[in-house]
């Protein structure tokens, strides 16, 4: 059954992704709709971006009146709306000073030179010598730079060679990162919960273990919240699931309010010293556009209260799930709306997404064995109750394959 719209885009795109077989020509609220009319319950907003839900009103009237006012003008000017969002988000966050930037990727990126820098100019590193450590399993874009830390095969092969400075470490050893830390140390990267790498919560107080060793060595701690923050998990940052706080946060995603790419670097007035005018920038980062709806996004989530309600919604959701019986459910995981279900080998997830798009439920999995829940944070109990429901009738269809094959 081939359809020409995904024909078109089969053809004359680069085939970089493996979309499911699904045309989306509307959205609102936690729903989206094909180009036959019919509607989905959207389990994916878009890998976290659309937190708000789709063309959230409010947001949408945002864009429209800053977008019939001044959109780009680039940063060699000063604008009313940067200040504004800039002064909104080190208030939430209690980080001091911002970088703004447009995807994750390049937040990442800032961070990462950030880091470097202060290591020379601050803690006196030599001169080329600042190493970074991340993580095993890590996923924080997909630069050459950022696919040179990971320890995805894929994500790698081809595009070598890779910058130096890097080191991988497992996630969620404490221990590990103390024996890593060398006096030209820089930082330390970390995603409070992986999210493209397995929705992986690590053990309770692993990240306090790791905010005392980074202070004790004067090693800069780095949350990658592009995923896990603004709410996702039923926090505004995930890393306060801990009472920590680290040295930076990088925001993207859900900053955005599912309208347009907008990413920051938070950090502190030293980290971000090291930074003079012509070291660093960003055509796009920061316009008034983009400021004007992340400030906006901001309101938002904090007006609909959207992270309390991923902390109770989401920790029903988990109940729900945990409730459904099927033996290919081998663990249910996550925080607030950053759910993760693992799905035995036996079984191919894809092919779980797959039946779940045509029970009227959008989602991917991630690592093969993970289907990963992850809605916008407005939904209510009775869609979750609504997807559960759609979600017991898809494993009982395959229980039941699976006893006919036997
Ligand atoms: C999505 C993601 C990124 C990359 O963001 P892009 O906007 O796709 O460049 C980085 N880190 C984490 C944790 C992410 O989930």
């Amino acid at each position: 059954m081939s359809n020409p719209i995904i024909e078109r885009e089969l053809s004359y795109g680069a085939h970089n992704y493996e979309p499911l077989p699904v045309v989306l020509v509307r959205g609102e609220g936690v729903h989206v709709w094909d180009d036959a009319g019919n509607r989905y319950i959207d389990m994916m907003s878009a890998y976290s971006a659309v937190s708000h839900g789709h063309c959230h009103p409010r947001l949408v009237r945002v864009l429209q009146e800053q977008a019939g006012k001044l959109n780009i003008v680039s940063r060699a000017f000063y604008t009313d709306k940067l200040g504004v969002f800039l002064k909104k988000v080190c208030d939430l966050t209690g980080f001091q000073s911002a970088l703004p930037m447009n995807t994750g990727a390049e937040a990442v990126e800032t961070a990462l030179k950030a880091a470097r820098k202060w290591a020379y100019t601050c803690k006196g590193v030599p001169k080329d010598k600042a190493e970074i450590i991340a993580c095993a399993g890590n996923f924080h874009g997909r630069t050459i730079t950022i696919v040179g830390m990971s320890t995805v095969p894929q994500y790698k092969a081809g595009f070598g060679p890779f910058p130096e400075g890097f080191k991988v470490i497992p996630y969620g050893d404490a221990a590990q990162l103390e024996n890593a830390i060398t006096s030209n140390t820089a930082a330390f990267l970390v995603e409070p919960i992986i999210g493209e790498g397995g929705i992986v919560v690590p053990p309770a107080g692993y990240l306090k273990a790791c905010a005392e060793i980074c202070k004790k060595h004067n090693v800069l701690m780095i949350c990658d919240e592009i995923q896990t923050g603004l709410g996702r998990t039923g926090k505004l940052l995930a890393f306060q699931h801990e009472g920590i706080k680290p040295d930076a946060v990088v925001l993207g995603k859900a900053l955005g309010g599912g309208l347009l790419p907008v990413s920051l670097f938070l950090s502190s007035k030293e980290v971000m010293s090291v930074f003079t005018p012509g070291d660093h920038g960003s055509t796009f980062g920061g316009n008034p556009l983009a400021a004007a709806v992340g400030n906006a996004a901001l309101d938002v989530l904090i007006e609909e209260k959207l992270i309390e309600r991923a902390e109770k919604t989401g920790a029903y959701f988990q109940q729900q799930l945990k409730g459904i019986p099927s033996k290919l459910i081998k663990d249910v995981r996550g925080k607030g709306l950053l759910i993760g279900l693992e799905i035995d080998e036996s079984y191919p997830a894809h092919d779980i997404c797959l039946k779940l798009l045509k029970h009227g439920i959008l989602t991917k999995e991630t690592h093969h064995t993970v289907i990963r829940f992850a809605p916008p944070l407005i939904i209510s109990e009775e869609q979750i109750d609504a997807a559960v429901k759609s979600l017991q009738e898809v494993f009982a269809d395959i229980e039941a394959e699976m006893k006919v094959k036997q």
